[in-house]
């Protein structure tokens, strides 16, 4: 993954500011961030999305993204924060390597996370239960 930029920062050969890290996850201040002290969560081996990563390592990634939450929350923040992971290009994911987003949030602040609603039509509800369940 030579070009991956949260690959370079894994081995080393770019920066970053790092607050946490261990042999298998990282977490480091978003360079352009939502609200400061936003830290992105990251595993050290690249995976693309969150359905690459094997349950392991997912499992280290979000006890890591629930450390930070608590450091920012004791820190720069007052124990708000989302936690907003991006998957695939449609999703606004523009890092192809797995990652998660632990944002601190202030009452004053701007930063918009809602989305609008949509209404299902008769009947579409109990068909789009059906076949997600067939997966399952
Ligand atoms: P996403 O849209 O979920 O892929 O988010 C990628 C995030 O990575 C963005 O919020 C960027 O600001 C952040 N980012 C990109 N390059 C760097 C970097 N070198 N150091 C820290 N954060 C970065
Ligand atoms: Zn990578």
């Amino acid at each position: 993954m030579e070009d991956c930029v949260f690959c370079k920062i894994a081995s080393g050969k770019i920066p970053a500011a790092k607050v946490y890290e261990d042999s298998n996850v990282m977490a480091f201040l978003d360079i352009m961030p939502a609200n400061k002290g936003h830290c992105l969560i990251v595993p050290k081996k690249h995976y693309e999305t969150l359905l690459e990563v094997p349950d392991e390592d997912l499992s280290l990634l979000i006890k890591t993204a629930k450390k930070v939450a608590k450091a920012l929350s004791l820190s720069v923040g007052n124990g708000a924060f989302n936690l907003v992971m991006n998957n695939g290009k449609e999703a606004g994911q523009l890092v192809s390597h797995a990652h998660l987003h632990v944002i601190p949030r202030f009452k004053s602040d701007r930063l918009r996370l809602k989305w609008s609603h949509q209404k299902y039509m008769e009947n579409e509800m109990k068909e789009f239960q059906e076949k997600i369940k067939k997966f399952l």
